[in-house]
């Protein structure tokens, strides 16, 4: 399948999904008469390679599109900082001279790699943003219709490790102490452009809101008109690893204050010979993660909920489980691969869930 015709058919899939996730959530720019309060939906945008919504809560409709505004500048900056794919991007730059000189990026770029790192030292090396040259590989065995050979994948191993990756906190400068390092931040920098989409709405005067980029989501304080908590839906594994469609939620989550992230096999993946290949790598094996069909986790920030969902995707469910329940604050909801689809959770998940 040619390259744009898949992501026209990915672009196509996320719609489905984030329509799935997101049904319950009320929409439409309307009053609360009886306390004061306006929401504002931004519907959905094309951002970081995939859509993206906004809900603003504020106490006029004027103060609530400002924060949309606001939220959005704020996501189309990290995209501009991070995107792998642009060649005028800082990860581009990072990528082309890291090996060369010590690139220095901005505080964001910095700051994501530095909690990129925490989270690889915290997952054993499973959550890894020198996967570049793996993610690569995928990508052009997909082209070619054929998985990459042992030689092939020893070969982009070679040049994965966030050990080689050499930081200058004091100049906020990035250096690769391996040559052909890739940095891809695409498992962790849409969880820290919903943060900062969350501060900005916060500082421009909502009392409520909810930022989803992709799947990913993070809501705070008050809800849309005619509800009284966050409800955002779960996609079932099991329904989306065939056709995308908006049938019923395997589960609703509701939330106050928090962010949730999903990482499956089942909306971003490499068909070769006809099988379907994760999009998340295991950085030791360098083969694409088949462990859990669906990982989410629910905590306060989006950034950790988008690192750890990816982290846990890669480790086994027993790992991975027993990494979350040690977490404070943090609960997953596993779904094991086809044909069981079995769901296992931390013991705190369950108070997130409709019943
Ligand atoms: P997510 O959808 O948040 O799970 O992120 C998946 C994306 O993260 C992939 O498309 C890659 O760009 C990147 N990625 C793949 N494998 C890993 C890994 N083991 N650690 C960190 N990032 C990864
Ligand atoms: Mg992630």
């Amino acid at each position: 399948m040619d390259r744009n015709r898949r992501i026209a058919i990915e672009i196509i899939a996320l719609v489905f999904l984030a329509t799935a996730l997101y049904f319950f959530v009320s929409a439409k720019d309307k009053s609360v008469g009886s306390i004061g309060r306006v929401d504002v939906d931004s519907g959905m945008h094309e951002v970081m390679g995939t859509f993206a919504r906004v809900v603003a809560v504020a106490a006029d409709s004027n103060t609530a599109k400002k924060c949309i505004e606001a939220s959005f500048a704020e996501i189309k900056n990290v995209e501009k900082l991070m995107n792998y794919h642009k060649s005028d991007s800082e990860i581009s730059e990072l990528n082309r001279d890291g090996f060369k000189r010590a690139v220095k990026v901005s505080k964001s770029t910095y700051e994501t790699i530095e909690k990129s790192i925490k989270f690889s030292k915290l997952s054993g090396g499973a959550f890894d943003v020198t996967v570049g040259p793996l993610v690569d590989l995928w990508h052009s065995a997909e082209e070619e219709n054929s998985t990459p050979t042992d030689a092939e994948l020893q070969q982009a191993r070679s040049k994965v490790g966030y050990d080689k990756l050499i930081l200058d906190g004091n100049e906020e400068s990035i250096r690769f102490a391996t040559e052909g390092m890739k940095v891809d931040l695409g498992g962790i920098a849409k969880g820290y452009a919903i943060d900062e989409a969350v501060k900005a709405m916060q500082k421009g005067g909502a009392v409520g809101g909810m930022v989803d980029i992709g799947g990913e989501i993070r809501c705070f304080g008050s809800p849309p008109a005619g509800q009284n908590i966050w409800r955002i839906g779960l996609q079932d594994p099991a329904v989306a690893k065939d056709v995308m469609n908006t049938s019923k939620p395997l589960l609703i989550l509701r939330l106050t204050d928090a962010a949730v992230a999903t990482s499956g096999d089942y909306h971003r993946f490499v068909t070769i010979g006809g099988k379907r290949y994760s999009h998340i790598v295991d950085p030791e094996s360098g083969h694409s993660s088949e462990n859990l069909a669906s990982v989410t986790i629910i905590c306060p920030s989006a950034i950790d909920a988008d690192a750890l969902s990816t982290a846990v995707a890669v480790m086994s469910k027993e790992k991975g489980l027993a990494l979350i329940e040690q977490m404070p604050g943090v609960e997953a909801i596993l779904i094991t691969p086809a044909p069981e689809f079995k769901q296992i959770q931390t013991a705190g998940a369950e108070k997130f869930i409709e019943r």
